[in-house]
């Protein structure tokens, strides 16, 4: 069956025809049957370029070699036991020898797993229930982080979402982000905050990244105020460098979450801190959380595997860095939007500046960008269906890949 077909029958028996709702593309998504390298191959005999890579964990790229044989020795293992492995100690091992600070691991399942169970023990070692985050700062799709962007920073959080408790979400405050005065007001007027959730670098509407001092002035101030700083490296983590968005920058949160690129395509998610804090975490404290795929073995592997390649091949971020350079640098000098990248994150804003913000993010014209998209997708080139998404390199976009896409770029733009 071609795409259009499955998506009506689709429709008929998943919500939305679709299992996530960034992926329900109008009019109708394509369907993908295999990927390999920088492709996705779909129903409909395409081979699109992938510059969405799953939104994420794909670093290496789809069915990466290495990868895939760790995951088949695995497989032959069997692939999940309800016990300790001693996998555990070495993604853990992995995890703390890259983020200095970081003492202890807990692994989930999910990237929104590991910012709700970390919110959790930020309130049960912090001994307070209030919580700020950034104005569309995403940190999974869980209660207390669905909030209203645009509910202020003073006011209390009102729901994002039918059926999320407005008590709960009153506990989640927001400032914008690249603005530590903001910040500093509400923390100056209120007792009650165990700690700040961010993005070290905006992921899920930009990229955008941190200006000169923010994340510096942002740890100073949750540090004077006792409020716990949690770095939500889901993204960034191992993608912006071994170390993420902490050793890059060279600030230090108490809290740190990852998820994707350390699953290694593989559903993960995981949270480290000081054992001061982590101790805190059940069955050696009172804050408790648990689940039957925790630590599951088969994503464990694929995400050593990764993490294990990335210090073998440490030169791939700068691969990277030069394959966004040389998109950017192919676009014409009158263009009327913005190229906004970090290594192998970017994104092409339909806005003269380069956002800082949420509000300004959301000043592109999205109707210019869905003309892109479309355009792309003629070339056959992938990007995410959103202006509020970031477009991610991988390992497998050579040389070819990266003179094609810029091109692409260049005439689309
Ligand atoms: C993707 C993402 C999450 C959620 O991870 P899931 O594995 O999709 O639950 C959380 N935080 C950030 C910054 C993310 O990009």
């Amino acid at each position: 069956m071609k795409s259009e077909e499955l998506f009506a029958r689709a429709q008929q028996i998943l919500p939305g025809g679709v299992s996530s709702p960034v992926r329900a593309i109008r009019p109708f998504p394509f369907y993908t049957t295999h990927a390999a390298g920088s492709r996705l191959h779909t129903v409909d005999g395409e081979s699109l370029l992938d510059c969405c890579m799953a939104y994420g964990p794909l670093l290496l790229g789809h069915a990466h070699p290495y990868i895939l044989n760790v995951i088949r020795a695995q497989l032959d293992k069997g692939w999940l036991y309800g016990t300790p492995t001693p996998a555990e100690l070495d993604l853990a091992s992995l995890l703390i020898g890259d983020h200095p600070g970081m003492e202890m691991v807990r692994f989930v399942s999910t990237g929104a797993e590991a910012t709700m169970a970390a919110l959790r023990l930020a309130r049960g070692y912090a001994g307070k229930m209030g919580i700020i985050k950034t104005e569309g700062g995403f940190h999974g799709a869980h209660d207390a982080v669905l909030v209203k962007a645009g509910s202020g920073a003073t006011t209390l959080g009102i729901p994002d979402s039918a059926g999320v408790v407005p008590d709960l979400v009153a506990y989640t405050h927001q400032v914008p982000f690249n603005d530590s005065d903001a910040l500093e007001t509400l923390l100056r007027n209120r007792e009650d905050i165990a700690a700040f959730i961010l993005e070290p670098v905006m992921g899920n509407i930009g990229p955008i990244p941190p200006q000169r001092g923010y994340l510096e002035a942002v740890r100073e101030i949750t540090a004077a105020h006792d409020v716990l700083l949690i770095f939500d490296e889901v993204i960034t983590g191992y993608r912006l460098g071994i170390g993420g968005a902490q050793v890059q920058y060279r600030v230090k949160p108490d809290i740190s979450t990852f998820g994707k690129i350390i699953g290694g395509g593989l559903p993960i998610g995981a949270f480290c801190g000081p054992r001061k804090i982590m101790q805190m975490i059940a069955p050696a404290g009172p804050v408790y959380q648990a689940g039957t795929f925790n630590g599951n073995p088969l994503s464990l592997a694929a995400g050593a595997a990764t993490l294990h390649y990335l210090r073998d091949h440490p030169k791939i971020y700068r691969t990277l860095d030069a394959g966004t350079r040389q998109i950017e640098e192919s676009l014409p000098g009158d263009r009327q939007g913005s190229f906004v990248r970090l290594g192998s994150m970017f994104k092409y804003f339909f806005r003269s500046q380069p956002p800082a913000n949420y509000v300004q993010a959301k000043q592109s014209d999205t109707a210019a960008f869905r003309i892109f998209w479309e355009n792309m997708m003629k070339r056959e080139i992938f990007i995410p269906p959103s202006q509020f998404e970031t477009n991610f390199l991988s390992l497998a976009h050579g040389a070819d890949e990266i003179a094609y896409l810029a091109e692409a770029y260049r005439e689309c733009i």
